[in-house]
Parts: structure tokens; C-alpha cells; sequence
């Protein structure tokens, strides 16, 4: 009965007893079978760490959880062992109370989190009165330091939606959300550079920082500036500013989809967006740029500069702008592989022969973010990504960017892990809901941070976390679909 089942996890979601997995390199977590010890007000939680802010985080957030019901949390030493890394954690829970080892407030998160996402309330009465944790040994870290999602704040998306998205992010591990704004973003400097009413305001965004700050997630700002300068989906032919501004026309190319970059008025308007948003964001150390999937310069100012020089002159400048503002620039990929070049058959590349040779003359200290979907087989699982290596071997810090290829995951995490990449970057793109939700972020958050286990309580069980810590009231801001039965449905398909 008290046999000790050894299981490997990131988000220790492992509610059922006697499942049994091989150990991980980076997380081992050993579970009594069918024991429980109580978590309430009458249990200790002792905390070690240098850093005297993790156990008063602890406590804070357990008032706010718990309430009256909250453990009580003490700083000293716990005899545990850690694994190397800022963010490793280690923790024990028996009927002694609870013992946490960390060695930042980082560590301290990601320990209050797996704890959190294990209790369940005390059996036989009619409201919570207390909590169980299953009495266990976990001693956990990250695959990679460097764990974002990209997400997408289109029109159609309530803002509530994005604050779902950041902080389930959080719970599940992940330490950066990229926002790419999708032409909602309430600009003041150029108030023109939005759609009518955008709800990514200024106040938002603080508001959505200051709540990143406080449970573990860092927001990069995006702004697309090379191609997607509509700032809506190609496949809508929507223009975010010259369908109801025309007077900005000179900025762009002709049809929209480039920024027109002989234009010094885009270099000044670009710098004044990344600046403003930049400090809006409270100046965080990384910037995205997007720069993908660009079309030809065609305007007749941009053509008399050769394509190559035009485009490195743009990103460098910029570029070199964030880094004035103290954060590293970030771009897409894909424009510095030629379309036809046989090395990258099967794999995402949208340049040309100009465009690829910024892989050459670019500055090697803009972080590559590789976007590959296993295009043709999203089921693919493979251990080698040859544009990964190539950008390391120029030189580059490069991300692995999966996307609903949720069997690639593990095997790029792997491998930028193998080749010292920078990072991973799970895109969600306009999937955020649904399964595919559920499955995108629970594939990556295992293989970004390392685990081997997938448990479809995961996502579930954290999801509706996020809800109690919003205070949602609203039946839109539950479940992971908007509505159980699609609104007009019953009049036209009954
Ligand atoms: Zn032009």
C-alpha cells in the first residue's frame, strides 16, 4: 500500500497515485501511495533561501489563496538538496508539514506552484475546510532558462483572455509571454497606428506587467517591422491603419504588407513605437521585432537600393536602437533562408537570396527565433533541426518556435538544449482556446521545462486557478472555449 511510486514531472500534476515513470534528468518526484498530510492553517511550511523575499512571497500568496485556511510560513533550514540552476526548487510534504529549498524567489514560485496545483480540499464536509497535499519528495529544475509563449492580442481577443493566457503561462512554468499586439495597442505618440477603440491600453499593460512581475512571467513587446505592417492576418486583407487612414500611405508599400524602409519617416515612427511601448512595458531586456514573412520591396525609392542592403540597414538600425534602450532585439527567422535553397527542404524559410544574407551581415547579438511547424506533418517528431544549428553556427542565440507540432516539442527543446540555443518560444498564433489551447501549452511547458509526463488535469486544474486568482464572474472567462454551444447555433442547425 505505501510503496513508493517514483514519477518525473514538471507541474508535479500527478494526482493518481501508482502511475510510474522513468526519472527525468531534471525532476525527481517520489509520491506515497494514497497518503495524505494535512495543508491547512495548522501546518508549517518551513522555507530556505537566501533571499529573505521567497518565504514572505510565500506567506502573501498563501493569504491570498487560502485565506483564513493559509499554512503558516517560516524561513530556515530544510536539510534538502538542490539541483544547479537559479530556478531549481526542492520540496517534502509529510505529516511533519512542509519543507521548501530554493535559491531565489524564482525557485520559490515554481515550488508554491506544484504544491498549490497537487492540494485538494480535505474530504466530508460541505465547503473547504483545509487542504491535502500528497505526502512526497520533489526535487525539480528547468530544461531551458528561457521559456516563452508568443501571444496574440487580435481585436477579437478580450483582454481577459490575454490575462488567462499570461498567468495560466506562470502556473505552468514559463518565464516570458512575447505580446504581439495586432494592431491594438493604444499608441500615444501615433494614436494612428492602432484600430478604432484598442483595448491594449497603456494602463492595461501596466497592469498586466506589474501581475507578470509579481508571479514569475516577464511581457516582451512586439511590433512587426519589416513585413505584417497591416497588422491583421494577410488572409483578411485587413489594414489595421490604411483602411480607414489613407494619409499614412507613404509609410507603407504599395498594397501594405511591407513598411516602406527607404522612408526615414518609418525609422523615426518605428523608434518612437519601440520606445514607447518599450517603457510602457517597464523597459524589459528583450524586444521583438518580428520581421517575418515579408513581401518585395517594390515602392520606386526602395528598389534603387539593392534588397539586401535596404533590409540590413533597417533591422540593423533598429536593432541597434533597442539595444541603446538596454534589451536585446529578438526577430522571426525565416527571411534569412532562401526560398529554394535545398539545405532547409521541409522546413519554414520565406526569403530570398538578398534577404538571406543577413544571416551574414546582420549583428550577431539579435536572438534568432526559428519558427519550425513540421509543416506537411504536424506529427512529426524528429531530433534534428538543421536551421537551428545554422544560426548557431553563424553565430546567432537561437529559439526553437514550435506551434500546434506538438510531437516536435520535446525533441527541439532537446536539441537547442544539446547545441546551447538560447531559448523556446511556443506560439499560439489564433489557437488560443480549445484543445489545441490545452495542448500547446501543456506540450511545451513539459518540454521547455523538461518533464516527460503529460496529465490531462494539468491544464485544467491550472486554468481555473487562474480564474479564482482573477475573481472571474463572467461565464466568457471560463473553460477554455467561450461558449458550450456556439451562439446561434440552435437557430441554424436545429
Ligand atoms: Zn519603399
Amino acid at each position: 500500500m505505501n510503496a513508493k511510486t517514483k514519477i518525473a514531472t514538471c507541474c508535479a500534476l500527478i494526482a493518481a497515485a501508482g502511475m510510474v515513470r522513468a526519472a527525468a534528468q531534471y525532476q525527481t518526484f517520489t509520491q506515497e501511495k494514497g497518503k495524505y498530510a494535512a495543508f491547512d492553517a495548522s501546518t508549517t511550511v518551513t522555507v530556505e533561501c537566501p533571499d529573505e523575499a521567497a518565504a514572505k512571497w510565500i506567506a502573501s500568496h498563501y493569504a491570498e489563496w487560502y485565506g483564513d485556511q493559509a499554512p503558516k510560513v517560516k524561513p530556515g533550514s530544510t536539510g534538502l538538496a538542490l539541483q544547479e540552476g537559479d530556478e531549481a526548487y526542492a520540496a517534502t510534504v509529510d505529516d511533519s508539514g512542509v519543507k521548501v529549498a530554493c535559491r531565489t524567489l524564482a525557485g520559490a514560485r515554481w515550488a508554491s506552484y506544484t504544491l498549490r496545483q497537487l492540494a485538494i480540499a480535505k474530504r466530508g464536509t460541505f465547503k473547504t475546510e483545509g487542504r491535502l497535499l500528497p505526502v512526497l519528495r520533489i526535487s525539480d529544475r528547468p530544461h531551458l532558462a528561457f521559456r516563452a509563449v508568443h501571444l496574440c492580442w487580435f481585436p477579437e481577443v478580450r483582454p481577459q483572455q490575454i490575462e488567462r493566457a499570461i498567468r495560466l503561462a506562470a502556473l505552468l512554468k514559463f518565464n516570458y509571454a512575447i505580446i504581439e499586439p495586432w494592431g491594438m495597442y493604444e499608441s500615444r505618440k501615433h494614436p494612428w497606428w492602432h484600430w478604432p477603440n484598442p483595448t491594449m491600453t497603456q494602463a492595461e499593460v501596466r497592469r498586466l506587467v506589474a501581475i507578470g512581475k509579481d508571479i514569475g512571467i516577464t511581457l516582451i513587446p512586439q511590433i512587426n517591422c519589416y513585413g505584417h505592417a497591416s497588422s491583421a492576418r494577410g488572409c483578411t486583407i485587413k489594414h489595421a491603419m490604411l483602411d480607414l487612414q489613407p494619409e499614412y500611405e507613404p509609410l507603407f508599400e504599395p498594397g501594405g504588407w511591407n513598411w516602406c524602409l527607404s522612408n526615414p519617416e518609418t525609422q523615426r515612427v518605428l523608434r518612437e513605437l519601440i520606445a514607447e511601448m518599450h517603457e510602457n512595458f517597464g523597459n524589459p531586456p528583450y524586444f521583438h521585432l518580428g520581421c517575418d514573412e515579408a513581401g518585395a520591396q517594390t515602392c520606386p525609392e526602395c528598389v534603387k537600393t539593392p534588397n539586401s542592403v535596404l533590409v540590413c540597414r533597417h533591422i540593423t538600425g533598429l536593432a541597434e536602437f533597442v539595444k541603446s534602450r538596454g534589451a536585446r532585439p529578438m526577430i522571426w527567422h525565416d527571411m534569412l533562408l532562401a526560398r529554394g535553397d535545398p539545405r532547409w527542404k521541409g522546413f519554414v524559410h520565406c526569403g530570398n537570396k538578398d534577404t538571406a544574407t543577413l544571416a551574414d551581415t546582420l549583428t550577431k547579438d539579435v536572438i534568432i527565433c526559428d519558427w519550425q511547424y513540421s509543416y506537411g506533418n504536424m506529427k512529426e517528431a524528429r531530433s534534428d533541426w538543421p536551421t537551428m544549428a545554422y544560426f548557431k553556427e553563424k553565430g546567432f542565440p537561437v529559439a526553437g518556435c514550435p506551434w500546434r507540432n506538438y510531437n516536435a516539442m520535446k525533441p527541439m527543446a532537446d536539441y537547442i538544449s544539446k547545441i546551447g540555443g538560447f531559448g523556446f518560444i511556443e506560439t499560439t498564433w489564433h489557437h488560443l482556446r480549445g484543445k489545441a489551447w490545452e495542448r500547446m501549452y501543456q506540450s511545451a511547458a513539459h518540454a521547455a521545462w523538461g518533464s516527460v509526463v503529460s496529465h490531462g488535469a494539468s491544464f485544467q486544474i491550472s486554468l481555473r486557478l487562474v480564474g479564482h486568482d482573477m475573481k472571474v464572474a463572467d461565464y466568457l472567462d471560463t473553460g477554455y472555449l467561450n461558449y458550450q454551444v456556439p451562439p446561434g447555433w440552435w437557430v441554424d442547425n436545429d
